[in-house]
């Protein structure tokens, strides 16, 4: 059982900020991801792109975004349970909370703060009538440990960045990969497109266009898939894998959070704004885009926002009849759990003879 202070569902920019708001109100935080990697949209959906409305930072990319929250938030040694989806909730005699994840992990705390975005990304799949027996036999939607993979035959699917990129990854790792897209132009940026067209040309990646994968052969693990063609004439055939990977993208579900007896309203929990960003359930708060109430806009400064306010709240709940008196972390400094301490010099009184 790993306990905390505060459980966070969901590692994207609200939740790694609040363990920098928590840790300032010495509260320890813990969080789950579904995703392998923390940073959420930020990380999983548009890590190149840059960002132009954060507060002072004129430019960011949302890479270096994750980056930056992770090391502010560092010296508040924040634990994180990654590529796990919080499934089920339960309140216990005690008032706390038991969250437990679709691999068992189990995780208790005082307050749970739901910080799940547009919920957890759920793998696009293929249409293919037997996908699910493979799964996990040789089927695989995200590359969790690319080791994996090691002189083993791959079979990528997709078209988008995360296609190109794994297949220019994996043809150093892997004996053989071929990249398969239903059409001959790729969706992904210019230098990685070209990446695979020298690596195609070097005879490391096959390219299969256009074409899809129609069907998996294999007993208990996968060893072909079968390729329906369509350059000029349409061809059947097989290629002998020991992975096939679609990487079509991931679609968000709010998931099994909908079932948690939490107020919801269009794909959204329902919170108390004017206050803490509290929901139905005491104890349960919302923040960051996974929220609702009038007026929402669903951005990262708001995220940040509602995080520093809900960590208040939080405070109370744990440190009932305590009074917290807010102090900037100039004049404060920040304490961190793993024994750093970061401070302003202090002013000196001497007297000049
Ligand atoms: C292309 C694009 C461009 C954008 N540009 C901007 C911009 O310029 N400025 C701006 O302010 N915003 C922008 N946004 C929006 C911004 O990314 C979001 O507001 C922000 O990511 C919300 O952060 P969050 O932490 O609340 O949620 P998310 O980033 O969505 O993170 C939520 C995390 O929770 C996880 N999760 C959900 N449910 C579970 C569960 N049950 N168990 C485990 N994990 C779970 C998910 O896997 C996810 O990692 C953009 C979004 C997109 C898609």
């Amino acid at each position: 059982m790993i306990k905390t202070d505060i459980l966070i569902i969901g590692a994207g920019p609200t939740g790694l900020f609040t363990v920098f708001e928590a840790g300032l109100l010495k509260l320890r935080c813990h969080l789950i991801d579904a995703l392998p990697q923390p940073g959420g949209q930020c990380s999983e959906i548009y890590p190149k792109k840059p960002i132009y409305d954060i507060p002072a930072y004129p430019e960011i990319l949302a890479g270096d975004l994750t980056e930056k929250l992770l090391e502010q938030g560092k010296q508040f040694e924040p634990g994180f349970t990654l590529g796990e989806r919080a499934e089920t909730i339960e309140k216990q005699e005690d008032g706390s909370f038991i969250v437990t994840t679709n691999k068992g992990t189990q995780h208790q705390a005082p307050v749970v703060a739901i910080a799940g975005g547009l919920g957890s990304f759920e793998p696009r799949k293929p249409l293919i009538h037997n996908i699910a027996d493979f799964e996990d036999k040789g089927v695989e939607y995200i590359i969790r440990n690319p080791e994996m993979y090691r002189d083993k035959k791959v079979v990528i699917a997709g078209g988008g960045d995360s296609a190109l990129d794994w297949s220019i990854f994996l043809s150093d790792v892997a004996s053989e990969v071929t990249l398969i897209h239903r059409r001959n132009e790729f969706r992904g940026h210019l230098d990685s497109v070209e990446k695979v067209q020298e690596l195609k040309n070097q005879g490391k990646i096959n390219l299969v266009t256009p074409a899809e994968v129609i069907g998996l052969v294999g007993d208990h693990h996968l060893k072909a898939v079968v390729v329906k063609q369509a350059q000029h004439i349409e061809r059947e055939f097989e290629i002998e894998c020991d992975h096939f990977i679609p990487l079509f993208g991931l679609s968000p579900k709010l998931g099994p959070i909908a079932n948690w007896g939490l107020e919801i309203e269009k794909n959204a929990i329902k919170v108390n704004n004017a206050l803490d960003y509290q929901t139905n359930i005491p104890g349960i708060f919302a923040i960051g885009d996974v929220n609702t109430y009038p007026g929402k806009l669903k951005l990262i400064l708001c995220g940040f926002h509602e995080a520093t306010i809900m960590c208040q709240a939080a405070y109370k709940i744990i440190n009932p009849g305590k009074k917290y008196v807010m102090k900037y972390t100039t004049v404060s400094g920040i304490d961190g759990f793993d024994g750093t301490r970061k401070e302003a010099p202090k002013a000196v009184v001497k007297k000049i003879e």
